[in-house]
């Protein structure tokens, strides 16, 4: 029997890749770095020290150890500054309503998120309430596709990792949830997300009976 649910923050509970790319533009002008949106496609999902070696690549431009770090550093105090504008508008469809029927059905909840920032985006997000841990990538020394950020939230929760179900919009978060031996769900495209047990577009008019391992009992 299912125990939990735990859901990756990006791209599965709310969208954050505006706000990333508006952070790089930031540091891109400031850099006096040619930067457009197709530019910013590029960036999707890649981490903060390749995605500014793209950026600096743009611009033909190298930097010191130290000055890399610093870029770094601005690029994420421009992204902290932008999160403020997220607000409960910036829920992802389905998302709402789902958290209320696990919480109705009595279901853990956690989210489980490699940015340290996922705790004040959960806030800003209003649903600080609805989930029952938060832990996030500072908590664990591997990161996905490692199984450390899974496995520490259902301990969190006191639950099987065999009785969880991890929801997850990347690759590596799938192959951290089977290396968890978690149950999955995968969000998006079937090259990106399917390896999971289950893939759905999106979590819209995705219900609690959907998930995989929740088959009701009278149907079995
Ligand atoms: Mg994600």
């Amino acid at each position: 029997m299912i125990q939990a649910v735990l859901f990756d923050l990006d791209g599965v509970l709310t969208d954050t890749a505006e706000y990333h790319y508006l952070a790089w533009k930031r540091l891109a002008d400031e850099l006096g770095v040619p930067f457009t949106r197709d530019d910013g496609d590029r960036l999707r999902g890649v981490s903060r020290r390749p995605a500014l070696e793209i950026i600096l690549g743009l611009g033909n431009l190298t930097g010191t150890e130290t000055e890399i770090n610093e870029w770094m550093d601005r690029k994420n105090a421009h992204y902290q500054e932008l999160i403020t504008r997220v607000t409960p508008a910036d829920l992802l469809p389905g998302v709402a309503e789902l958290l209320r029927e696990l919480r109705e059905r009595r279901i853990g909840i956690a989210v489980a998120s490699a940015s340290k920032n996922s705790p004040d985006v959960i806030r800003r997000l209003g649903i600080g309430d609805s989930i029952d841990e938060l832990v996030h990538g500072g908590m664990v020394e591997r990161q996905k596709p490692y199984p450390d950020l899974f496995l520490r939230a259902a301990r969190e929760l006191g639950a099987e990792p065999a009785a969880c179900i991890v929801v997850e919009d990347a690759t590596a978060g799938i192959e951290a949830a089977i290396a968890a031996g978690m149950v999955s769900v995968g969000l998006g495209p079937e090259e990106r997300v399917g390896a999971a047990d289950r893939v759905f577009p999106s979590l819209e008019n995705v219900s609690v009976d959907d998930l995989p391992g929740m088959t009701r009992q009278a149907d079995g």
